[in-house]
């Protein structure tokens, strides 16, 4: 008899019982784009006709700078963070002399931005840790830098692709946000969502993804309303949110 196996199941030897086999029983369901490789691939291309060499936007002289702005940076504007340092990387561009300052000075030039006391404590401590395991250099390493006070994931990707280039998607509320609004890479989580963008973003893109989305959800596709009538995939876009379909022409920023 020439019946059909149904899907699913495994035809096992009659002497013993059969199983049905169901791969995803048990798994956690991951999150999908909601966008198929040729709507990522058009996205991305309009995000690098708009901004070729998209900089952030924190000022920094070398990685040790970049390290300590991207830590002050948390729960504060890259604006607030660049007034606040202005004055502070003048006189402390490496560990040692943000060491020397000492956590009283330190407080005193970051005192407008938010957590100050608890951030020019890690400025101090992470300063120290530097010298002493890592001869006063940055590590150009994800996991390495995670050790360091005050510095997270999200932190430690910032500076290993501006300081290092090396491609990683740190996950800020704008990425955030605009994976899950978009639908492009939802998650429950920074870390899903950073997982799925690292999955789905193609090669060619990845350097720069990072920062072409955290502008776009900066100046375009803003919390609380996004500037549909701005946008340069608003004919590409999913969201529930959008409020246009035809999307603004793309005018090259070189400044951003
Ligand atoms: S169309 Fe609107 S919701 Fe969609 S990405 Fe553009 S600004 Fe955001």
């Amino acid at each position: 008899m020439n019946r059909k196996q149904p899907l699913n199941q495994t035809r096992l030897p009659l002497q013993k019982k059969a199983v049905i086999v169901r791969p995803n029983k048990g798994k956690k369901r991951t999150a999908r784009s909601r966008y198929n490789q040729a709507e990522i691939i058009a996205i991305f291309a309009r995000f690098k006709q708009q901004r070729a060499e998209p900089k952030g936007e924190l000022d920094h002289v070398n990685p040790f700078t970049l390290l300590v702005a991207v830590v002050l940076s948390a729960q504060a504007t890259d604006v607030g963070v660049n007034k606040a340092t202005k004055k502070l990387f003048e006189i402390a561009d490496t560990p040692e002399k943000m060491l020397e300052l000492g956590e009283d000075a330190v407080r005193d030039h970051i005192r407008t931005i938010g957590l100050y006391r608890n951030k020019s404590k890690n400025v101090i401590l992470l300063s120290k840790r530097l010298i002493e395991e890592f001869g006063s250099e940055v590590p150009a390493d994800r996991d390495l830098l995670t050790t360091l006070p005050g510095v997270g994931r999200k932190t430690a990707n910032v500076v290993v692709s501006m300081a290092f280039g090396q491609p990683t998607i740190a996950v800020d509320t704008h990425i955030f946000r605009i994976g899950n609004r978009l639908g492009l890479a939802p998650g429950k989580t920074p870390d899903e969502v950073e997982a799925l963008f690292e999955r789905i973003i193609p090669e060619e893109f990845l350097y720069h993804a990072h920062h072409w989305l955290i502008l776009h959800g900066r100046y375009v596709c803003k919390a609380r309303k996004p500037d549909c009538q701005a946008c340069i995939i608003a004919d590409l876009c999913k969201s529930k949110e959008k409020t246009c379909d035809v999307p603004a022409p793309i005018v090259p920023l070189v400044d951003q």
